[in-house]
């Protein structure tokens, strides 16, 4: 996968994150895109607004993609952009739907406060993921535009 193709779709991303910032929402966003880049879905974090615990900003891009394809499944190559490393929550949907590839700005453990169950997020997820027969590996690639992600991290009222 090309680094120009990576850092374009991570922009979409961050901008995702920073739309959910001037709404009040946790700073978080994603966009689904298929084997070409062509994106399937985005969306942000909307925790707050809808009262829904399991409206993470991957989430959200994943239900808007399923919604729009009429197979409603996520074809094969998919790749998931996220503003910060999907939690374990947000990495059973991935792994379950068989998203072979996740790009992530920020890590799990840079949000201010985060409690992770387990002690862990997607990076210590996937290894398991990867030993596992039956399960579609995921390739995954961090850091992609962390200082940036880190900005809309420490502008957001965590209280
Ligand atoms: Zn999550």
């Amino acid at each position: 996968m090309d680094d120009e193709r990576d850092q374009t779709l991570m922009r979409r991303a961050l901008a995702q994150a920073e739309a959910a910032l001037t709404k009040r929402q946790a700073p978080f966003g994603a966009v689904v895109v298929d084997r070409s880049g062509e994106v399937l879905g985005e969306g942000h974090n909307t925790v707050r607004a809808d009262r829904d615990p399991s409206a993470h900003g991957e989430v959200v891009a994943i239900r808007a993609a399923l919604r729009r394809l009429e197979s409603g499944r996520l074809p094969p190559g998919t790749t998931l952009y996220t503003s910060c490393e999907p939690c374990l929550m947000c990495a059973v949907v991935i792994a379950q739907l068989g998203i072979g590839r996740v790009v992530y700005a920020a890590r799990g453990t840079d949000v201010p406060g985060a409690k992770r169950l387990l002690d862990a997020d997607l990076s210590q997820a996937a290894p398991w993921v990867n030993a596992e027969p039956g399960w579609t590996p995921i390739e995954l690639r961090g850091d992609l535009l962390r200082e940036e992600a880190l900005r809309s991290l420490a502008a957001f009222d965590w209280g």
